[in-house]
Order: structure tokens, then C-alpha cells, then sequence
């Protein structure tokens, strides 16, 4: 809108020169005019490259036999993919780390009162897709970093088993206390859900799929339909990836022979109780031998049985073992040389290991990073040269614990620190809309890339393709501004310790959303279930391939790194905003709790034959100060201002690059200085003042994570200590981008172009 009314208000004469040039391509950030025409012609170059037919080949190579962390194939994958990257040019290594990975020895399951039954714990093959039969060398299904234990105890239903299910049993008069609790997937990550039942004084947990959420109740089930069958189960880590993800012997330090490593009982985010997934067709039995109370309407899933809470009669023996020694771990890095700026490294990775064949998850994120590394190969061969070296990396035990990233990034944390000026994650793809998530000093970069890039079957770019989404999806902000939010990393993939321990500037991208299915984790994510159900023709593959090369060809080849800090700005203002309102909503809902117990409402309001207990009084909540966020957002964004009025003179400059190597220096400090000194309270090892995964969400985002979870728990001393300390981090990068505008401001007005 606005953009229209502008070219109204032109003068006649310079709407006519407007309307008579040729069209021009819109800048580049961080180019100047000149080398973004040659930045341009390359990258057009490199786009062209990209084969689907290529990428189906090597999926079909990639996930052939089961390659966990470990296994046989694991390591065979790793050397062909190391040799594949020195084919295209690249400098590849395998960097070997030897890791704390358990494997299940024994796995038993079985109602014993009222009833008996024993849990079958196998998913069936199925006869058309010819790598479910590869039996003897599938992992079994079970969650790496359960204990092992021998129990057994009454039941109790938890629906999702986060701690608002627990409020909700004890007001019931339920306790876990004892009992092995049985949870359905979803409403958290894995491994918040036998941390929690712990805390409560479970003495074992189940995690079973229910059809509702993932199974028929979502779509026709596999092999007819993309769909969870009736035994298909979910693997997983339940390792306490919220506290440090990574080797737990190793903590902060690259697991590599010598290392002082911790002992086990000491390694604090190993799981407590013993833990494992099972599929609904195990879990039927189980739910409905289970009497107490009806589950409320919000917890009955698809099963055809009355969803009760328990305890009751039910009890379970749960017993599991498992094999503790440490496993190898093949990390393939390959690199392409900078040219001009060798010592700053452009990064780009995903995982290779599977839990089975994972042909979705990891492997169509693979085949992608792949075509963009050949591809570049063939530029190098044309005669392209990036600035900065290119490092690009195949992950080991992404799966178990995000460790071959993690291991990677803890032992070069001193040079990644000195060195990374970006990492670009991907994982699993699919078909679908182009989602970008990660650090906010790049969302400006993100919409440019998300304008080239166009979608493979509606033809649009897929940044107006993502937007048209959002504005159909009732999104008010994406209706009245042009370009795109990205939205804050979490955890779930290999970013999280290049973003939240090191503080390198980090993006995570990937297709999907209208390819859903129900293989995540099982026996039925291979090639066969891919090439049916999800990016069949491999053309958004390619499209992934596109975006994520030229990020990386852009990153590599900018005259200055592409940050913007507006954006930022503007993202840090929304998260006090939030925080603020949370502290208001937080303070009026216990304000009104405590009301309602003063006038007996809890007590009138019971059914006697089904009483509930009234919950206890709590403390009021106090005013917290907000006012050194609120001013440091003020000193950021008039910091912002002066980096972009010094920017706006770069694009017709013949800036000195010496200077720029000045400017980049700081550049790619801009995460690092937002990073928290000692950490987050109770989890040092996560260090981003603003992004982190929340303590009881797993993989899902909380922002400026210290003073949201502080005000969440309640702990109103602890929240306005962490606001203290994320106004200083804002204060840091206000310094940061002052330093760089005043240093921009003098290499373009220096050398002006004759
Ligand atoms: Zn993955």
C-alpha cells in the first residue's frame, strides 16, 4: 500500500524516467551495486544446477538399510558421503567422536492384573515396502536415555503428561506416586513427559501414539495411506536435551579419546525411571483396563474405549535394559576455502543418521545439502570463488541427542567463536510452504532470499507464496506489512549449539506442511513411504537445495555480512510486550484464584459424589520493573537507525575493504554479544539471552527464556534479576551495532565511486 501511494506522489517526469528503465533487480543486502550484478549471474548459475532425479538416487542409496548412530550402514553412509563431497571439490573429513549411546538389551512390557496381556513392542513389515524386513539390523523401538529398571505398579492415564495434566489429577485426588503413568504423544516434546511423572514420583512411564492425534484418526494408515499404522511406534530420545544436549559424559567438551567424561549416575539429564513408546495397538489393552475417574472430555483420544484416569486395578510390569557403552560417531565436514576471507566460516548442515531408514527424517534434507554442495563444485570448476570458506557438514547422532553437532561445535568452540559468521540447518523436507526460523538480525536477508526462490508447483515465490499463507490464515500483521517475520529457534535439530552454546548467527529451513503422514520415527519412514506420499517428484528437494545454496552463497560472497537490526529491535520490543502481558495475566489469575477460595466457590461448586479439592492460596504477585528492557529496546533501535543510515550509502560505494573486514569483525559477533555470560539459570551450558527450548516444553521456543520461565514459575525475585541481565545483553549489541554504523559511516564516505 504503501508502496503505491509513493509512486503516485512522484513527480509526472520522474515517473516517466521510472517507467522507462529497465527493470532493475532489487539490491542485495550486503552488496554493493557492482559485485551483487556479479553475485547475481552466479547465483542464477548455481540454481540451474539442482537435479530431483539426482536427489531420488541418492535417497534411495542413503536410506537402503538402517543407519542409526552406530550402526554398520551409519559408518558406511558417512565414508560415501565424505567421498561424494571430495568428488564436487570439497576439502571432506570424517571427525570421529565416541559417544555415550545406549541400545536396548531388554524390553519387557505386560499387564499382569486385572487382566493379562503382553505388549507385542515390533512393527510389522509391510509386504510392498521392502526395507521394513530388514529386521536384524532395525533398531527396536524404545527411548534412548530411559534407565533401566524392573517395576511394577498401578497405572495412571496422564493424557499429555505436562504439568498443567498433573494440577488437573491432584484436584481429582489422583497421585502418580508409585505408579507407572501412560502418556499420549503430543502437547510436548518426548522428553518432558517421564521428567515431569518423575518429579510427581512415577516409578516408570509409557509414551504411546494415540490415533487421534497421529493414526487413523488423522488419515488413512500405511501402506493404503501416509498415516500411523495400528503398531507403528514413535522412537526417541528422552535424554534432558532442555538442561544440555550432546554426549551427557561430556558436557561443554568435544567427546574425543582423553576427555575427563563424567560418571553415569552423575550425568544429570540420563532419565531416572525407566521409559518407553509404545503404539496404540499396545497401548489399547492397557488404557482400558484402567478404572478411577472418567478422563476429562480433553483427554479422550481415538481409541474405542471409555479413556479413564485410574489407578484402580491396572498394573504393569515395565522392565528394560540396556547396553551403555560408548558408540562411534563419523561426522562428515568438507570444506571449500575462502578466498579474500578465509577465516570466516559460512556453515551448513543436517544429520545423517536415522532412527531406522529415515528416509524423510533426515535423509530429504540430506539429498538436498548434497545437490548444493555438487553444485557449487561446478561453479568452483567455472571459476567462482567464495570470500569466505564454505564449511559443509553431515551429522552424526542427531537423533539420540544432537550429537554430532553438539560434539562438533563444544570442541571448536574457541575458533567457531572467533570464526562462524552463520550456520544454515535443515532436516527433514517435504512439500509445502518455505518456513525460516532463527536469529532476527537476518530476517531482512531471509525475505530477500524468500523473493528469489520460487515454489515448484504454484510457480509464486515462495516468500509471497508463505504470505498469501499467512493472510489467508486471519494473520493481521502479515496484511499490513510487506515483508516477513521468521519466527525463534527452539530446539529439535542440529542448530541448537551453534545458535544457543556459541552464538553464531543461525537459520533453520525446510519445506513442509502439506505432505502430513505418520511414519515419524518408525520403520515406515524409507524410500518407499517418500517416493508415495511426500515430495514425490523431488522438486521441492530442489527448491530447498535453491534456498539454501544461495544463503550460503550469499553469506560467503557479501561485501558485508548481511545483518539488519530494525528487525531485531522490533522482535525484542514484541517479546517485552508478551512478557508484560504474561506478568498482568499471571498476577490477575491468581489474584482471582485466591478471591475464589475466600468466597467458598471451590467448595459450592463440587459435585459430592465427585469431589474435587480446592486448590491452595497463593502468593500475589508484585510488579515487576521493566524499565531496563524498556530503555534498552530505545538504545537498540536508535542503534539500528545509525547502522542503516551508514548501510544505505553501501550499494553505490567503492567502500575500503579493510575497513569492511572491520565492520564484518563486529558483524559476526552479533549473536555472541547477546549471548548471557553464565548461562540460564538452573542451564548454563544454554547461553542466548533471547532464544532458548523451554525447561518444560522441549523443542518449543520460549523468548528471552530467563524472564518468561521465571515469571511462569513464579519466581518474581528470579525475573527481575533475568531482566536486569537480558536489558545488559541488549545493551551489549546496542554497543556492537554503534561501533560497526560508525565504521561503515567512514569506509563509504571514504572512497566514494569517482
Ligand atoms: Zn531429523
Amino acid at each position: 500500500m504503501t508502496h503505491t501511494f509513493r509512486v503516485f506522489a512522484l513527480p509526472a517526469a520522474l515517473l516517466l524516467t521510472v517507467a522507462a528503465a529497465p527493470l532493475e533487480d532489487p539490491p542485495l543486502r550486503g552488496f554493493t551495486t557492482a559485485s551483487a550484478k556479479v553475485e547475481r549471474e552466479w547465483e542464477s548459475k548455481f540454481r540451474a544446477i539442482p537435479e530431483p532425479a539426482r536427489m531420488r538416487e541418492a535417497m534411495r542409496r542413503l536410506s537402503l538399510r538402517p543407519h542409526h548412530l552406530g550402526s554398520p550402514y551409519g559408518k558406511d553412509n558417512a565414508e560415501w558421503l565424505r567421498a561424494q563431497f571430495a568428488s564436487y571439490g570439497f576439502d571432506a573429513t570424517i571427525e570421529r567422536f565416541d559417544v555415550l549411546f545406549p541400545t536396548p538389551i531388554t524390553r519387557v512390557l505386560e499387564l499382569v492384573a486385572p487382566t493379562k496381556f503382553t505388549a507385542r513392542l515390533d512393527e510389522p513389515v509391510v509386504k510392498e515396502d521392502p526395507s521394513t524386513s530388514q529386521k536384524s539390523e532395525q533398531l527396536p523401538t524404545y527411548n534412548a536415555f530411559s534407565a533401566d529398571g524392573d517395576v511394577t505398579a498401578p497405572l495412571v492415564y496422564v493424557n499429555y503428561g505436562v504439568p498443567a495434566d498433573y494440577d488437573l489429577l491432584e484436584r481429582q485426588g489422583v497421585s502418580v506416586k508409585g505408579a507407572i503413568v501412560i502418556a499420549r504423544y503430543g502437547g510436548s516434546w518426548r522428553g518432558i513427559k517421564p521428567k515431569v511423572a518423575y518429579e510427581h514420583g512415577a516409578v516408570g512411564a509409557l509414551i504411546y501414539s494415540d490415533p487421534r492425534d497421529d493414526g487413523f484418526g488423522a488419515g488413512d494408515t500405511y501402506p493404503a495411506g501416509p498415516y500411523r499404522p495400528k503398531d507403528g511406534v514413535q522412537r526417541g530420545s528422552v535424554l534432558d536435551m532442555p538442561v544440555y544436549p550432546g554426549d551427557p559424559l561430556t558436557p561443554d567438551v568435544g567427546a574425543v579419546p582423553g576427555v575427563k567424561r563424567l560418571d553415569r549416575k552423575d550425568a544429570v539429564t540420563i532419565m531416572k525411571i525407566p521409559v518407553m513408546p509404545i503404539s496404540y495397538a499396545d497401548a489399547q489393552p492397557l488404557l482400558a483396563a484402567l478404572s478411577g475417574p472418567v478422563a476429562p472430555p480433553a483427554w479422550r483420544g481415538g481409541l474405542p474405549i471409555t479413556y479413564h484416569v485410574g489407578p484402580g486395578a491396572a498394573r504393569v510390569h515395565l522392565k528394560l535394559a540396556f547396553d551403555w557403552t560408548l558408540k562411534p560417531l563419523y561426522d562428515v565436514i568438507a570444506k571449500l576455502p575462502g578466498s579474500t576471507s578465509p577465516e570466516e566460516w559460512v556453515i551448513r548442515g543436517n544429520h545423517h543418521d536415522g532412527w531406522v531408514n529415515g528416509a524423510e527424517d533426515p535423509i530429504s534434507g540430506l539429498v538436498a545439502e548434497l545437490e548444493e554442495a555438487r553444485a557449487l563444485g561446478e561453479l568452483v570448476k567455472q571459476g567462482w570463488r567464495p570470500k569466505r570458506t564454505i564449511v559443509y557438514a553431515a551429522w552424526d547422532g542427531e537423533e539420540p541427542a544432537l550429537l554430532g553437532s553438539t560434539e562438533w561445535v563444544e570442541q571448536h568452540q574457541v575458533e567457531l567463536r572467533q570464526k562462524g559468521v552463520f550456520y544454515l540447518n535443515s532436516d527433514s523436507n517435504g512439500r509445502g510452504m518455505f518456513g525460516v526460523d532463527g536469529s532476527h538480525s537476518l530476517e531482512r536477508f531471509v525475505n530477500e532470499v524468500a523473493r528469489d526462490i520460487i515454489d515448484p508447483e504454484t510457480n509464486a515465490p515462495v516468500g509471497a507464496r508463505e504470505r498469501a499463507s499467512r493472510i489467508g490464515g486471519g494473520n493481521k500483521e502479515a496484511r499490513t506489512r510487506g515483508d516477513l517475520r521468521i519466527g525463534a529457534l527452539g530446539s529439535g535439530s542440529d542448530f541448537t549449539p551453534f545458535l544457543q552454546h556459541v552464538g553464531v548467527p543461525t537459520l533453520n529451513v525446510g519445506f513442509g506442511g502439506e505432505d502430513d503422514g505418520g511414519i515419524y520415527h518408525s520403520i515406515y519412514d524409507s524410500f518407499y513411504w517418500y517416493t508415495h506420499f511426500s515430495d514425490t517428484t523431488f522438486v521441492y528437494g530442489r527448491a530447498l537445495a535453491q534456498a539454501a545454496g544461495t544463503m550460503i552463497m550469499r553469506v560467503a560472497g557479501a561485501d558485508v555480512l548481511p545483518e539488519e537490526f530494525g528487525n531485531l529491535t522490533e522482535t525484542a520490543r514484541g517479546y517485552i510486550v508478551e512478557l508484560k502481558a504474561l506478568r498482568e495475566r499471571t498476577a490477575e489469575e491468581i489474584a482471582e484464584l485466591n478471591r475464589q477460595i475466600a468466597e467458598g466457590v471451590f467448595a459450592m461448586v463440587n459435585d459430592p459424589r465427585h469431589p474435587l479439592t480446592t486448590p491452595s492460596v497463593q502468593a500475589s504477585a508484585p510488579v515487576l520493573n521493566f524499565a531496563p528492557l524498556d530503555n534498552a529496546s530505545i538504545t537498540l533501535d536508535s542503534a539500528a537507525a545509525k547502522f542503516e543510515r551508514a548501510y544505505s550509502s553501501l550499494p553505490s560505494s567503492n567502500a575500503a575493504a579493510a575497513t569492511l573486514a572491520q565492520v564484518n569483525a563486529l558483524l559476526r559477533q552479533s549473536d555472541q554479544v547477546l549471548m548471557l555470560p553464565d548461562g540460564l539459570p538452573r542451564r548454563p551450558w544454554y547461553r542466548h539471552s533471547l532464544y532458548a527450548p523451554g525447561l518444560y516444553t522441549g523443542y518449543g521456543v520460549k523468548t528471552m527464556p530467563g524472564v518468561r520461565e521465571a515469571i511462569e514459575q513464579k519466581d518474581w525475585k528470579l525475573a527481575d534479576a533475568e531482566i536486569v541481565r537480558v536489558s545488559a545483553a541488549l545493551l551489549r549489541e546496542s554497543d556492537l551495532v554503534t561501533r560497526a554504523a560508525v565504521l561503515l559511516e567512514q569506509a563509504v564516505t571514504v572512497r566514494p565511486i569517482p
